[in-house]
Parts: structure tokens; C-alpha cells; sequence
């Protein structure tokens, strides 16, 4: 992949003599980037997702299931509730299985089309796209930006950036408060908020998650995609030629350069490139497309669209910078040799992993027993022999009840001859409690001969279908 920094790191040898050395810089001092609003296609793609990923953001927390919160990762209690789902921190599997899937995901989606992720769906994209909107709001598009930004302080000036700074610590604030939310039920939480008794940890967390979407979108923006994402260090481990990117059709743009709507480009020996620098302006990272494929490029497609619009004033065919592979550039392939190409066995093989995960993890879920049992010989109660002349071992039975109804369990014992539970042999649990219980197991003295024996717990739910079996051991004594 060519790169094109701009910002590389200078590695020249000092001077022997160090006094007329230049002075060498590690890294480039930061300047402001004032990407300019753009409509069209992508953008309207972009906006979409961020509506969508927002509203299921911010409003989920809010959403009842029965008695309680929709989704809440209930850290203090060590249960997650998705839905009807009550997960246990045995389900652990699931979490581990939802990794995967988003793993793959990424895979697939930068095989097929690069940095999709980042350019319409990643919450830096996302927040800052957001941050942009406020920021335009007050203070006006690129060309109001700049001319003010070089203005010294003005009431004008003052009341638009500090207008814009409340705006912005209100979205973050909000944001904070919400992430917050998913892991303590939040409406009690923004009671407690109103009433000033949140604890340290509620403030802590609200504050940093607000920090860092503030810092990160209102301040560090394409910093975060090009120096600290490291996402960005690997995708191109992932390209090929037959990735769609964002690409600038240099055979069709060449030889660039300005002429009036009317002017034939033919006869000036012009390509269809006006050298109009807009796709340079609205770029977030502030790269220029026409210099190639660059790390730095999030594949946004806001040079694509107002091409498209320059193209369009000056009565050219779009696409100009378009999606597209390499190898549809360098064959002039159409546009659907272009999609045959990219559906390849790469793509293939990562689409049909990641449905059959997928589809594991949808059948393991529905078949799931909604209880779980944990079985531990209390090392306290050694074996002894009690009255009938029968030998007695005792264990701690656990029992979680993963359904959002009470649920009574019946435990039996097996694996030798008389085997049974001497004490309570049906439990209750609450919905979604755990209750801790120890079981007696009784067997007559002669059932086996000295040492341990593997035994089974059977456990049967009476309320709904479900059953389980753990095993242990029977110590039998001398
Ligand atoms: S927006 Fe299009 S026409 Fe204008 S400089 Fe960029 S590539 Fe050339
Ligand atoms: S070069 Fe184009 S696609 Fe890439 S980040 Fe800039 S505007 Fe987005």
C-alpha cells in the first residue's frame, strides 16, 4: 500500500559538531482540519447508520422487559440481561461466540469494501460526525471556521465557540450517562443524578466515558484513525485487489486542472479532474484522493460524493472517485464483472463461517436448559456414618435460575446401589436469583467398597422442561 503521510518521522544522522544541525522533529505538529459538509449518497448512508446506531444507543436503556431493564449488564450481581435472555458468567460461551461473530464481521466487510467500518458504523466516525453538525451549527461551514478561527476574540466569536463547548459537554455528558446506564438500571440512576446520591463509581464512569467522547470527537478526530485505532495498523492485512475502495480514476482525471463549464476538456488536453481540491476539503483525515491509496483514508466516501456534484455542475458522467478494486481499474472492468469479482472465495469462506457460528450460537441459545447447577463436596462435612448404618457424604449445590419466573428443581442422586438425597430433595429458587443449599446423600454401608465413586446429580426442573446432570464423588470410608 502506498503511504502518504506526510508526517513521516525524519531519521537523519546529527551533526558531529550539533551547531548547525537542523532541528529534527519526531512528529509533525498538529494542524486543525476543517472538513468541509458534503450531501450525497455516502453521506446519506453515513447519517443513516448514525441515526440508527443512536436510537438503539441512547433509547435502549430505556426499554422495559416484564419488571425490569431490556438490556442491563448487572456487573454487581453477575448477571446480563438481553432481552429475554438472563445470561450467567457461565454463559460465558455466548459472550466469547458474539466476539467471533463481530471478528468475523469485520473480516467480511473489509474484504468486500475496505474500511466500512470506520468510514459509516465506528462510534469515532459516528461522534464525530455528530460533533461536525453542532460544531457547523454555531460557528458556520469550513470557509466561516477558518476566517474566524483567524480573527482575534470577538463577542461574536466568543458566544459561538462557548456555545458550542456547552453543546458539545451536553452530548457528551448525555453519552456518558447512557454508556453508564447499561450497567446500572438507569432510570434509578438519573434519579439518584437528580438527586445528587450517585456514588463515586456512577460519577467516575459517567465523567470518563463523557471525557473521552469529548476529547475523541470534538478534539483528537482523525488523530484517533490515524495514530491510535489499531484497527487501521491491520486492515490492510486484509485488502486485495478485488476490495472495493475509494478510488480516484487517475486515467480519466489526468492531466487535471481548472477551465471554464463550457470549455471542451478534449481540446485544452484536460482530463475530467477541475483540480477544484473540494475532495481534499471534505476529507475527515484532510488526505487527497488523487494521490492514491492511503492508510489514512477511513473510506467515508466524502470525496466520491462531491465529486459526483462536481461532475455533475460540469456535465461529466460521475465517478470520477468511486467504489471500486484495483483490478476493475486496471481491466476497465463494469460494473458487474467488478461484483463477480468481489464476491470471491475469500468472501465466500468468511460468509459461510460466519453463518454457521452464527446459526450454533441461535440453536445453542433456544436449546439451552434456563438453569444452571454447580456441585462442590463440602470439605467441612467429611464422610461419616449415621444412624441405619448408613454412610453420608455431603455436598454444596448451587442452582441459578435463569428464567424470569420462580422455579422449583427436584435433585436425585445416582450411581450406587441405595443411592439417595436424605435431606430436602425439591428447592425453589426466585426468578433469576441464585440460591445456595446443602444436600445430604445418604448410601447403605455395604453399597460400596472403601475409596471415592463417581455419583451423578440428576436435577430436574418441575415448573418447565429442562433437566441437568453433574457429576462428583462419593467418599465411601474405611
Ligand atoms: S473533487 Fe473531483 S474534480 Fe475536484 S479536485 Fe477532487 S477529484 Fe478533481
Ligand atoms: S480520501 Fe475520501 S474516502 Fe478517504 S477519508 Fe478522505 S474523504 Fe473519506
Amino acid at each position: 500500500m502506498k503511504t502518504d503521510t506526510g508526517n513521516a518521522i525524519q531519521n537523519k544522522p546529527a551533526p558531529a559538531n550539533g551547531d548547525d544541525g537542523e532541528m529534527i522533529a519526531l512528529y509533525q505538529a498538529h494542524k486543525k482540519i476543517y472538513p468541509r459538509s458534503v450531501t450525497g449518497v455516502f453521506a446519506n448512508w453515513r447519517w443513516g447508520l448514525v441515526f440508527l446506531t443512536q436510537i438503539i444507543f441512547y433509547g435502549l436503556p430505556w426499554l422495559e422487559w416484564g419488571q425490569r431493564q431490556m438490556v442491563l449488564f448487572d456487573l454487581a450481581a453477575r448477571r446480563f440481561y438481553i432481552f429475554g435472555l438472563v445470561q450467567y458468567p457461565q454463559d460465558f460461551i455466548y459472550l466469547t461466540g458474539m466476539l467471533v461473530v463481530s471478528a468475523l464481521s469485520l473480516f467480511l466487510f473489509t474484504a468486500v469494501a475496505g474500511r466500512l467500518w470506520c468510514g459509516y458504523a465506528c462510534p469515532q466516525t459516528v461522534y464525530t460526525e455528530i460533533f461536525l453538525w453542532i460544531e457547523r451549527k454555531f460557528e458556520g461551514d469550513r470557509s466561516a471556521q477558518m476566517r474566524r478561527d483567524a480573527q482575534p476574540m470577538s463577542l461574536d466569536k466568543f458566544w459561538r465557540k462557548g456555545g458550542k463547548q456547552l453543546a458539545w459537554v451536553a452530548v457528551a455528558l448525555w453519552t456518558g450517562f447512557t454508556f453508564v446506564g447499561y450497567f446500572t438500571p438507569i432510570r434509578s440512576l438519573g434519579l439518584d443524578f437528580a438527586q445528587g446520591n450517585v456514588g463515586p463509581w456512577g460519577i467516575f464512569w459517567t465523567g470518563f466515558y463523557a471525557f473521552a467522547t469529548y476529547g475523541n470527537a470534538g478534539f483528537m478526530r482523525e488523530q484517533v484513525c490515524k495514530y491510535m485505532c489499531p484497527y487501521a495498523r491491520f486492515q490492510s492485512a486484509m485488502f486485495d485487489k478485488d476490495t472495493l475502495i475509494v478510488t480516484y480514476d487517475a486515467e480519466r482525471g489526468e492531466p487535471r486542472g481548472a477551465r471554464s463549464r463550457k470549455a471542451d476538456p478534449a481540446a485544452l488536453n484536460l482530463g475530467s479532474c477541475t483540480d477544484c481540491s473540494l475532495c481534499i476539503q471534505v476529507c475527515p483525515t484532510g488526505i487527497d484522493i488523487r494521490k492514491g491509496l492511503q492508510y489514512e483514508c477511513i473510506g467515508c466516501g466524502a470525496c466520491a460524493d462531491v465529486c459526483d456534484t462536481v461532475m455533475d455542475k460540469m456535465g461529466y458522467a460521475r465517478g470520477l472517485v468511486r467504489y471500486t478494486t484495483q483490478n476493475a481499474m486496471a481491466n476497465h472492468w463494469t460494473r458487474a464483472q467488478t461484483w463477480r469479482h468481489v464476491l470471491r472465495p475469500r468472501v465466500l469462506l468468511y460468509s459461510s463461517i460466519l453463518l454457521s457460528i452464527v446459526i450454533a450460537m441461535v440453536v445453542s441459545m433456544s436449546l439451552r436448559t434456563p438453569f444452571k447447577v454447580n456441585v462442590v463436596r463440602d470439605r467441612g462435612v467429611m464422610a461419616r456414618i449415621v444412624s441405619g448404618g448408613k454412610i453420608e457424604n455431603v455436598y454444596q449445590l448451587q442452582v441459578m435460575n435463569a428464567t424470569e419466573s420462580t422455579q422449583r428443581y427436584r435433585i436425585t442422586a445416582q450411581g450406587l446401589p441405595g443411592l439417595a438425597v436424605a435431606s430436602e430433595d425439591v428447592v425453589t429458587v426466585d426468578s433469576t436469583q441464585a440460591t445456595r443449599l446443602a444436600v445430604r446423600v445418604q448410601a447403605p454401608y455395604d453399597a460400596a467398597e472403601p475409596g471415592t465413586h463417581p455419583i451423578k446429580f440428576e436435577i430436574q426442573s418441575l415448573d418447565t422442561p429442562g433437566h441437568l446432570s453433574e457429576k462428583s464423588m462419593f467418599m465411601v470410608p474405611r
